[in-house]
């Protein structure tokens, strides 16, 4: 069983992630999400151990004490982290797993797996970022400003990835990040095995 591909998707809040990762998830059955660890509130609508595992500070630090997470940062004054055994078991599996999560954490996830594909999504323009941030209604006025500020420094991160796509239409943007990852599956270096059938040593 081939292992499978560590894809880490970042893009300011209010870009459209959720209904991409959702349409994605609908186009290609061996996709996988992790699911983080946060200390923030849980947002109505929202299920424990589905979008997010909810914990205290408390728990949360303990949890960074067993080093049990992958990576964590901390994101519009709250805690985020990727549970690290969930993750590289999935990905033993050959499954492809989706982290979403801020720009600092994809540095520190590729820091430490080199190998994960790190993509960005892009808002149509800046405006309408705001418009649809603004426009969800799920942040308090100081959230939204935290998140909106944020933004730019994000913006800023772009370098640190492999790939970026605009997200206009939603559709076509989950279609072209299910390229991105299922073309990743025939680079030269996921596949020695094959190789060496044909080449030897
Ligand atoms: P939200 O509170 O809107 O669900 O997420 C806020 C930000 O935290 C988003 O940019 C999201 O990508 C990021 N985030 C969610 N989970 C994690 C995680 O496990 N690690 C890191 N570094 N960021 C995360």
């Amino acid at each position: 069983m081939k292992k499978g591909i560590l894809v880490v998707i970042s893009g300011p809040s209010g870009v459209g992630k959720g209904t991409v990762l959702k349409l994605l998830r609908e186009r290609n059955d061996n996709i996988v999400y992790s699911v983080s660890v946060t200390t923030r509130a849980k947002r109505p609508g929202e299920t424990d151990g589905k979008d997010y595992y909810f914990k205290d500070f408390d728990q949360f630090k303990n949890m960074m004490h067993n080093n049990e997470f992958l990576e964590t940062a901390e994101v519009y004054g709250d805690y985020y982290g990727t549970p690290k055994k969930q993750v590289l078991d999935m990905l033993d599996a050959g499954k492809d797993v989706i982290l979403e999560i801020d720009t600092v954490g994809a540095v520190n996830v590729k820091k430490q797996y080199p190998e994960a594909l790190l993509i960005f999504i892009l808002p149509p323009s800046i405006d309408e970022l705001y418009n649809r941030l603004v426009g969800r209604g799920t942040e308090s006025q100081e959230q939204l400003s935290l998140r909106l500020n944020s933004a730019d420094a994000e913006l800023k991160s772009i370098k640190n990835y492999g790939y970026v796509v605009k997200n206009e239409v939603a559709e076509e943007t989950a279609e072209i990040i299910d390229n991105i990852i299922r073309s990743a599956h025939y680079t030269v270096g996921r596949n020695a095995k094959l190789i060496k059938q044909f080449v030897g040593e």
